[in-house]
C-alpha cells in the first residue's frame, strides 16, 4: 500500500514525552488493517499473536512495528486532518485510470458515472467531538453527528464500484444553494433525481408546457420479466429552475412506466446539463436510476460492514471520527485495485463468489496462522482452494 504510506508520512506528529512508544506510522497502519481486513477485532488477535509467536501478520502483511492499543491509535491520529489521505484516493484512481481499469465501468457515451450520497455517522445525544455537526430539539435534546457526502463511480454493467474522497459537511455549510447550481457552477456533468413536484417552477414550466411535449414524448415496450410494460419517455431541453430572467437551465426528463389502462404506476424524473435528444434520453434516464443502485449494493456494504467498524476505536477529541471514516472508505477502493490488477487475489474472490466471504476467511486464517506476506497468505487460500496460481502479485500490500 505504497500509497497509504505515502500518506500517512504527512501525519502531523505532536507526540508528548509520555506516548512516545508507538509511531504514528504504526498507529496509521494498524488502523488501516482494521479496515482492510474488514476485522474489528484484528488489532486484539495480532496483538496476541505477537505476544505467543514473537511476530504477527500486522507486521508481516502490513507493515506494523509495534501494534499499538486502541487508545494509543486514538490519541496519536487525532490530530490528523482526513484530507491528508486525499493523495490516496487520488493515487489509486489514478492506477486505475492508468492500467485502463476503468474502462468496464465507463457508460455508452464513455464517462464514469460518479453517485453523490450522503452519509450521516457517529450519531450520539452525548459524546461528541470539536467536528460534531449539531441538531438542537425542542424538548432541549441535542443530537451530535458526522455527516459526509461520499461519491462512488458506479457502472450499470458491472457490480463493481469505487468510491473517491468523501467530502465531510460543515455546519456552516447550508443548503441555500440548490445540488445542481452548485455542481453546474463547478462545471460537472450530472444527472440529478428530481421528486415530481418538488421543485415548483419545474413543475409549473413543465405542467404549462405538457402540451407542447408531444415531439419529446414516446413509448418503448419494455419486457420487465414477468409481463410487457410500456415506458413513456418525455423530455425537455432549456427549462429555467427559478422563477426569474436570469434563471439557470436544466435538461429534464422523465420515464413513466404505465399500467394496462395507460396511467403510470412508476415516475422517474431527472435533471441534467446533458442535451437531450428523442436518441439518447433512455440511457441518460437508465444511468440516473443506477443511483438506486448503489444504494442497494455499495452502501449497504458500507453501512453495514464498514460503517459500524466506527465504535471499534471510538471517538476521538479532535479529528479522529472524519480520519477513520476516510480511512475506512479508502479501504475500499483498495479493494478494487486489489481485484483488479491482482490476479491471485481476483481468481479468489471470483472462486469464493462473494466479497463477505473472501474477508471471512482471511479473518480467520490471519486470526490462527501467520503469514509472512500478503503473497503467502494468497498462495495458501489458492492452493487449498486446489486452485492453480496464477501468477505473482502486481501491487504490494505494505
Ligand atoms: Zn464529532
Amino acid at each position: 500500500m505504497g500509497f497509504f504510506g505515502q500518506a500517512i508520512a504527512t501525519f502531523p506528529d505532536l507526540r508528548t514525552a509520555e506516548n512516545t512508544r508507538y509511531s504514528i506510522r504504526d498507529a496509521a497502519l494498524g488502523a488501516f488493517s482494521v479496515f482492510f481486513n474488514q476485522s474489528p477485532s484484528l488489532i486484539a488477535h495480532q496483538r496476541s499473536m505477537e505476544l505467543s509467536k514473537g511476530k504477527s501478520n500486522a507486521g508481516t502483511i502490513f507493515g506494523v512495528h509495534q501494534i499499538p492499543t486502541d487508545n494509543h491509535i486514538r490519541s496519536l491520529l487525532d490530530p490528523a486532518e482526513e484530507s491528508l489521505l486525499a493523495p490516496a484516493f487520488g493515487k489509486v484512481f489514478e492506477q486505475l485510470h492508468a492500467e485502463g481499469k476503468l474502462t468496464g465501468l465507463r457508460c455508452f457515451d464513455g464517462s464514469l458515472l460518479v453517485a453523490l450520497d450522503g452519509a450521516w455517522f457517529h450519531n450520539s445525544e452525548s459524546v461528541h467531538c470539536k467536528q460534531c455537526n449539531y441538531r438542537e430539539h425542542r424538548e432541549g435534546r441535542t443530537t451530535y453527528y458526522h455527516s459526509a457526502i461520499t461519491p462512488v463511480i458506479v457502472s450499470l454493467g458491472s457490480n463493481r464500484v469505487v468510491s473517491l474522497e468523501p467530502e465531510f459537511i460543515w455546519p456552516q455549510d447550508g443548503a441555500a444553494k440548490q445540488d445542481c447550481e452548485l455542481l453546474l457552477e463547478h462545471r460537472y456533468n450530472c444527472i440529478l433525481t428530481c421528486k415530481y413536484g418538488s421543485n415548483s417552477c419545474l413543475k409549473k414550466w413543465i405542467d404549462e408546457a405538457d402540451a407542447k411535449l408531444d415531439s419529446n414524448e414516446h413509448f418503448e415496450k419494455h419486457w420487465d420479466g414477468k409481463r410487457r410494460r410500456t415506458r413513456r419517455y418525455r423530455f425537455a431541453n432549456g427549462v429555467p429552475i427559478r422563477d426569474d430572467e436570469n434563471a439557470l437551465t436544466v435538461n429534464w426528463m422523465e420515464l413513466a412506466i404505465l399500467g394496462e389502462d395507460g396511467t403510470p404506476t412508476a415516475r422517474h424524473v431527472f435533471v441534467t446539463n446533458h442535451e437531450l435528444t428523442r436518441e439518447n434520453v433512455a440511457a441518460y434516464v437508465d444511468a440516473g436510476r443506477s443511483r438506486w443502485k448503489i444504494e442497494n449494493q455499495h452502501n449497504n456494504t458500507l453501512k453495514t460492514k464498514g460503517y459500524n467498524l466506527e465504535h471499534n476505536f471510538g471517538r476521538g477529541k479532535e479529528k479522529l471520527a472524519n480520519l477513520l471514516l476516510s480511512m475506512n472508505l479508502l479501504a475500499f477502493p483498495f479493494h478494487t485495485m486489489f481485484e483488479l490488477s491482482e490476479p491471485r487475489n481476483r481468481l479468489i474472490r471470483k472462486t469464493l463468489l462473494r466479497r463477505d466471504r473472501f474477508f471471512h476467511d482471511v479473518k480467520a486464517l490471519t486470526q490462527y496462522f501467520l503469514f509472512d506476506s500478503w503473497n503467502a497468505l494468497m498462495r495458501f487460500m489458492l492452493e487449498r482452494l486446489d486452485l492453480e496460481d496464477p501468477g505473482r502479485i502486481a501491487v504490494p500490500v505494505k
